[in-house]
């Protein structure tokens, strides 16, 4: 099949013509990939980092985890899919037996596949999909495949973030910090459930873009914003939503918060934290404030998102403002090096 390879870190992705068809097990999916957007974990991978995980993928290697398209092919053991059916999945796939599935949150699977190390993800023509009765989501006909394309990790993460991690309810003050991808989507879905949210942000477009979806307010990143925050929210915002992951969003995100406030950790750190950061910790004790994560978002979850998108109340076609072929995926790759690009790019199949 087609697919832009990564050969070298860092390096422009070379198109292939004859990259290796992905393989099925009888429980699997094969998918035609129409629609694949371009995240910032793609960057991440693209750049090497991620290896204090033990993230760094064996090149050459296809990355993409955004992915929208149709069933190709399906392994014997799969009854709720067939060929055809018009699909979008979450980049983190679950085994469907263990603890964490039984008890209904695949998207932190003990043995989970992440499609972007499945050695060949969104950014070619075909994707594995394991487990595909469980991992599965059918696209309603009223969504397009671009609209879809970002409900694979970016906007389904941030619906999770807001909903089951941040338990955002109406008239709540929000913070939204970094209003890239993930955080631009958080902004929509956690104003479409009532509350007042601020983006937080460097780039003016980017805030201007934030307040289109609906924020109330916005504060330029730099050294007052909490303070700015404090002042607006008059002692400080209920949930912190942490969509960047580095140093510079980390410790304002959890300053802005009002006593008994929740941060919910979205984004992931680069190779300058690698993964360790400092923890106002007495703070947490007297202020009793709340710390979680949020990882991606299981696929039984889907339903309530796709009905918000089919009636209107949130918008991932807004927050698409590029589509490219595959020969451009590198072009965006470097634009996010300077963190140039706002909203989804995403590659659709010729
Ligand atoms: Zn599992
Ligand atoms: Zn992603």
């Amino acid at each position: 099949m087609r697919a832009a390879v990564l050969e070298e870190f860092g390096k422009p992705l070379k198109i292939w013509n004859d990259w290796k068809d992905p393989e099925i097990g009888p429980s699997d999916a094969i998918v035609k990939i129409l629609a694949n957007g371009i995240c910032r974990s793609d960057w991440h991978l693209w750049q090497g980092d991620w290896e204090w995980m033990g993230f760094k993928p064996p090149l050459p290697f296809v990355i993409g985890h955004e992915s929208a398209g149709i069933v190709e092919e399906v392994g014997k053991n799969v009854t709720r899919f067939k060929k055809g059916d018009r699909v979008v999945f979450p980049f983190n796939q679950a085994c469907g037996k263990c603890e964490m599935c039984a008890e209904g949150h695949q998207h932190v699977c003990s043995n989970m596949a992440l499609s972007m190390f499945m050695g060949a993800g969104g950014f070619g023509e075909y994707s594995p999909v394991a487990n595909a009765d469980v991992n599965l989501v059918a696209l309603p006909e009223s969504i397009s495949f671009v609209q879809g394309a970002a409900l694979g990790c970016r906007f389904m993460t941030a619906f999770h973030g807001v909903t089951a991690q941040g338990e955002v309810k109406p008239g709540e003050w929000v913070a939204v910090w970094g209003c890239g991808g993930v955080g631009l989507a958080a902004v929509d879905v956690a104003s479409a459930m009532g509350a007042n949210v601020i983006a937080v942000t460097r780039s003016q477009e980017k805030l201007d873009m934030a307040r289109k979806l609906g924020a109330v307010a916005t504060v330029q990143a730099g050294e007052d914003a909490v303070e700015q925050i404090q002042e607006l929210t008059k002692g400080g915002v209920h949930v912190s939503l942490e969509c960047l992951g580095t140093a510079a969003t980390w410790m304002p995100a959890i300053m802005s918060l009002r006593t008994r406030g929740r941060l919910v950790r979205i984004g992931m750190s680069g190779k300058e934290e690698a993964g360790m950061l400092t923890l106002p910790a007495d703070l947490l004790t007297a202020r009793e404030f709340e710390i979680r994560g949020s990882m991606g978002m299981q696929a039984r979850c889907y339903p309530e998102m796709l009905r918000m998108i089919d009636s209107g109340r949130i918008r991932p076609q807004d927050l698409v403002t590029e589509q490219v072929p595959m020969e451009e995926a590198s072009r965006v790759l470097e634009a996010m090096s300077s963190y140039d690009t706002i909203g989804y790019s995403v590659i659709v199949a010729k």
